[in-house]
């Protein structure tokens, strides 16, 4: 699952890959410091955003890939990049949480995972059963609390991944998103 971005002819990297949970936001990002750059004016840039949102092979040309890659390791440099980071994780901790799915809630997984394992039944150590108020019953989930952080909260900001991205797009001559 994710994104394998495929070099058209790299020197060094020719093939890369990202989860859905660390491309969504990395492809977001790049999108807003083009716009913010208004690489659309520059000659020879090219990209259709929307492409990034599906694996479905198409190709980012290597005039653009490049223009890119520069750009982002440039806002790397300056420190944009972690301010755009912060500014997300922040939001991310802002966010209320959500019932778990696993236990609707409850704090005691009983479906089928859970009653195979026994989560249902399980006994609780002291000090969790001093914090849950109960003797029995868990969750692997919420940890038996029956809150979980929100799902959008798996999308991660990683810095690491940007400059990654960025020296892969400004070698690869082009590349696929498959
Ligand atoms: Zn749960």
């Amino acid at each position: 699952m994710g994104v394998d971005l495929e070099a058209a002819e790299a020197t060094k990297v020719e093939h890369v890959h990202f989860s859905w949970w660390c491309w969504t936001p990395l492809w977001k990002y790049a999108e807003l410091v083009a716009l913010h750059e208004s690489l659309d004016d520059v000659e020879g840039f090219d990209i259709a955003w929307e492409v990034g949102e599906a694996n479905d092979g198409e190709f980012i040309d290597g005039i653009s890939a490049k223009i890119l890659g520069d750009r982002l390791l440039t806002a790397l440099d300056k420190g944009y990049a972690l301010l755009a980071k912060r500014l997300h994780d922040e939001a991310q901790a802002t966010l209320p949480m959500e019932p778990c799915k696993f236990c609707d809630g409850s704090g005691i997984r009983s479906d089928a995972v859970g009653r195979t394992v026994g989560m249902d039944t399980q006994p609780l150590d002291d000090a969790t059963a001093i914090l849950l108020g109960r003797s029995h019953g868990f969750c692997n989930g919420c940890h038996g609390e029956g809150q979980a952080l929100a799902a959008i909260t798996s999308y991660r900001f990683d810095l690491e991944a940007i400059r990654e991205f960025a020296e892969f797009a400004v070698d690869s001559n082009g590349f696929w998103i498959r």
